[in-house]
Order: structure tokens, then C-alpha cells, then sequence
């Protein structure tokens, strides 16, 4: 239990300490291993990342001068298959943050039960300050210092915050050109000309919305006319409106990092669609009122799908949310404690590792279209994800319902026992 404490330096550490993804995935692993009441010894090997590994890039300027940069890449198990997960560019990347990334990935795939393991990577920098030449170079300086980790069969990266198509391109070029001969299956997300998968870019949202159908039939709620908000409307924010607006749900507010729009009668969704296309945000947007900051997770609403960052609901906000169900689309948009208030008001929060776990499948259905060499129509794609996504979602509510515990105790536990039961089954190797 916290101690809550009222001075402003206590309370300036419990804050930091609520918002901290580590502490998070931590508490999460925590609460959820203890009630499965495994043998300590394996949940010691889960605990931990397996591997962390730092390396300094020195980069080439386009001024003449060089910047030495600080790359990571943390394995956090490969104990289900190879380690799987994005690389993220940010000023603030720090290792304990891919750690906790990293550690998401493995329960998120043991959820969907495709046959990955957990990793993440990061690079500190800013891109909006870096030209495309530079951003170039240190990705591919990264891909060079990292080749005896990544590889198809130990490690696939993929995007994340601030990288793309054109990074993920460049990251199997590199690896390619080491290895001699073309390898597309080293990493996922690529542009489909070089062996993307068909629906990928969707994936995300689309898997978000197969979890709100579901979750809709459990407690009872018709999805057409039903009111949504959404906060964060880029890759997987827009694609989950969209497509929730076509089963007839009615999106009443919607923000990004701009601004936001909102209309209880129900924004017009191709309308705003266009707006976004001809302006890159949803401000401004003449079809609804504007709302500003994170007023728009306070909206009254049915569901609500934070699609933007971590740490969107925290202790101070969780008590004025009214939706019935939280999607998170984003990865941990909600603290520990906030859940703990969601939770005791009965709200069904559908957490990332199973909400926007739909990325990574289609991320594995990629992989195994490369490995192949065969490549599948987006609607072959789409019905295998949703096979996945709907029998995942069922094995959590069956864990939540026997165990009485919420959606994200239930996700954590049965991810962690698929860990430890494959871990059984493969012995340890001393
Ligand atoms: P994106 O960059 O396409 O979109 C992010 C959106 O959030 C943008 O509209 C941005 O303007 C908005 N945003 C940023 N700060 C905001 C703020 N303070 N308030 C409101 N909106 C804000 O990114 P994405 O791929 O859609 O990812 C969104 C989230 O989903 C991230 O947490 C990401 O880790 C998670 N996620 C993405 C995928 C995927 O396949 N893209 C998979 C799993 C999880």
C-alpha cells in the first residue's frame, strides 16, 4: 500500500512515482503473479529483463560535426519465441522506460498468444530536430551496433513513437547488406513494397474495435448510437473511429496534440476525416464545438478510447470519468492507482495488452508472410486478427470471471502463466 503523505516534496514523489511506466509494470506483474501463486524461482526469471544492451552511435551531422547518441535495446524474455517490439525515437527515451516497454511486449503477446517474446528499443534524440540524412544515419549506425542482437529468429523490431515505414526500410537494408542477402523478416511494419503486410497500418484500430464489440455484448450495450470519445486521433485513434462510426456508434468528441472537437449529436466523421487530411489535426474542425487538454477524457460518453499517451488517467482524473468502457488503444494511458478507481466504479477498462494488441498481430502475420514468401489479401488478414483478437478477449474475461478480478489483473495473469507454463515445458538450461 502507498503511504499518502500531504507535504509538496512527498506528494511531488508519489506523483512521479504514479507516472513512473516502471513502477507501473511493475505493480501490474506483481499483483497478478501473486494470485496465480506460482513457484517464485520462475516468475524470478520473468521478472527481469534478460537482456539490456546500451551503445553510444556516433553520427555524422549535416553541419560537419558528429553527436555521439545513446541507443537501447532491452530483451525482456524469449522464452515464448523471439523477442518482438518497437523502436522508439524520443529526447526523453530512457532505459528503465524501454524496460517497462519491453515487459508490455511479452504479456501482450503471450495475451493474443502469438509465438513471441518481449522487447523494445529507443534512441534518445529529437527527430523534429534532425534532418532525413541524419536520421538516416543513426538508424542505420544503430542497426550496424545491434546485428548481433536483432535478427529474425532472436529479435524482429518494429515502429513505435517518431519511427515509420521509412525507418523500419531502412533498419532490413542495413541488416541485409551485413547478412549479404536480402532478410525482409527482420523487421515488421515496413512499406509494403518490401514486404509489409497487407492491413498493418489499420491493425491497431481495427483490433481496438474488435475488443469494444466484445466488451459491448458483455455489459449489455448496442453499439449503434452509442457515444464515443477519443482521445489521440493518429494511427490508432482515427483508424478506431472510423470504423466504430461504420458499426453506428456516434463519436462525440475527438482531440490531438493540437486541439480537440466535440458534438453530442455526433461528429461527422468523413467530414472530419477530410478536415484531418487537409489541416494534420482535428482542431478547428467546423462540425462541433473545440474542448482543450485533457477536459475531452472527462466527456460524458459510453466508451472512451485514450489513443495518445501514457499516463493520461491518473488518481486526479479517474473519479470524473463517466464512460462505461475504456479501450486503451494507447500503451498505459492509465495508472495503477487511477485503474484502482475505475475499477471500484465499475467501469470495464480493457487494457493495452489485449486493446491494442491487434499491432503486433498483424506485426507476427507480417513476419510470417516474409518467412514464407507468400503474401495474403487484406481480408484474409483481417478475418485472422479478428479470430485472434475475439478468442483473446474471451480467454480474459474466462480468467476475469473465475478469478473475480479486472480485465487488466486478468490479462496480466493469464500472459504470465503462458510464460511460465512455456518455461516449465522448456526446463532451464544450467
Ligand atoms: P500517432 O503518432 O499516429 O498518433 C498519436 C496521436 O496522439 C496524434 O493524433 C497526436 O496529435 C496525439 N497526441 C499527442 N499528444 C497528445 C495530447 N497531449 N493530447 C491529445 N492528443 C495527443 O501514434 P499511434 O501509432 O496512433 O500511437 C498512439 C498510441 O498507441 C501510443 O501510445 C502507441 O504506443 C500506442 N500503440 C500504437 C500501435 C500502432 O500500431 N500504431 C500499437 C500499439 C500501441
Amino acid at each position: 500500500m502507498e503511504s499518502v503523505t500531504h507535504t509538496g516534496m512527498d506528494m511531488g514523489t508519489e506523483l512521479q512515482k504514479e507516472l513512473d511506466p516502471l513502477e507501473n509494470a511493475r505493480l501490474q506483474f506483481e499483483e497478478a503473479a501473486a494470485r496465480l501463486k506460482l513457484d517464485p524461482s520462475f516468475l524470478q526469471i520473468i521478472k527481469e529483463p534478460r537482456r539490456a544492451t546500451i551503445v553510444k552511435l556516433p553520427v555524422h551531422m549535416d553541419d560537419g560535426t558528429f553527436r555521439v547518441f545513446t541507443g537501447y535495446r532491452v530483451q525482456h524474455s524469449i522464452i515464448r519465441g523471439p523477442a518482438k517490439g518497437g523502436i522508439r525515437y524520443h529526447p526523453d527515451v530512457t532505459l528503465e522506460e524501454v524496460m517497462a516497454l519491453a515487459a508490455w511486449m511479452t504479456w501482450k503477446c503471450a495475451v493474443v498468444g502469438i509465438p513471441f517474446g518481449g522487447g523494445k528499443g529507443g534512441i534518445q534524440c529529437d527527430p523534429s530536430k534532425m534532418s532525413l540524412g541524419e536520421l538516416e544515419r543513426l538508424t542505420r549506425r544503430y542497426t550496424a551496433d545491434m546485428i548481433d542482437v536483432i535478427g529474425p529468429e532472436s529479435d524482429v523490431p518494429a515502429p513505435d513513437v517518431n519511427t515509420g515505414e521509412q525507418t523500419m526500410a531502412w533498419i532490413m537494408d542495413t541488416y541485409s547488406m551485413h547478412a549479404r542477402h536480402t532478410v525482409t523478416s527482420v523487421v515488421t511494419g515496413k512499406p509494403l513494397a518490401l514486404g509489409g503486410s497487407a492491413g498493418r497500418r489499420e491493425a491497431t484500430g481495427r483490433g481496438v474495435l474488435f475488443c469494444i464489440r466484445e466488451a459491448a455484448k458483455r455489459i449489455g450495450l448496442n453499439l449503434k448510437g452509442a457515444k464515443v470519445v477519443v482521445q489521440g486521433f493518429g494511427n490508432v485513434g482515427s483508424v478506431a473511429a472510423d470504423l466504430l462510426a461504420k458499426d453506428g456508434a456516434r463519436i462525440v468528441a475527438v482531440s490531438d496534440v493540437h486541439g480537440g472537437v466535440q458534438n453530442p449529436a455526433g461528429l461527422d466523421m468523413p467530414a472530419l476525416l477530410k478536415h484531418l487530411a487537409m489541416t494534420k489535426s482535428v482542431a478547428g474542425f467546423s462540425g462541433g464545438k473545440p474542448i482543450q487538454g485533457k477536459a475531452i477524457l472527462e466527456v460524458p460518453c459510453d466508451i472512451l478510447i485514450p489513443a495518445a499517451l501514457e499516463n493520461q488517467i491518473t488518481h486526479a482524473n479517474a473519479g470524473k470519468i463517466k464512460a462505461r468502457i475504456i479501450a486503451e488503444g494507447a500503451n498505459g494511458p492509465t495508472t495503477t492507482r487511477a485503474d484502482k478507481i475505475l475499477n471500484k466504479a465499475g467501469v470495464l477498462v480493457v487494457p493495452d495488452i489485449l486493446a491494442n494488441s491487434g499491432g503486433v498481430t498483424v506485426s507476427y502475420f507480417e513476419w510470417v508472410q516474409d518467412r514464407q514468401g507468400l503474401f495474403w489479401r487484406e481480408e484474409e488478414v483481417n478475418d485472422r486478427l479478428e479470430h485472434i483478437m475475439v478468442q483473446a478477449f474471451h480467454d480474459v474475461a474466462s480468467m476475469a470471471d473465475e478469478h473475480k478480478v479486472s480485465f487488466r489483473v486478468a490479462a496480466f495473469m493469464l500472459a504470465i502463466k503462458r510464460v511460465v507454463d512455456a518455461i516449465q515445458l522448456r526446463g532451464v538450461y544450467a
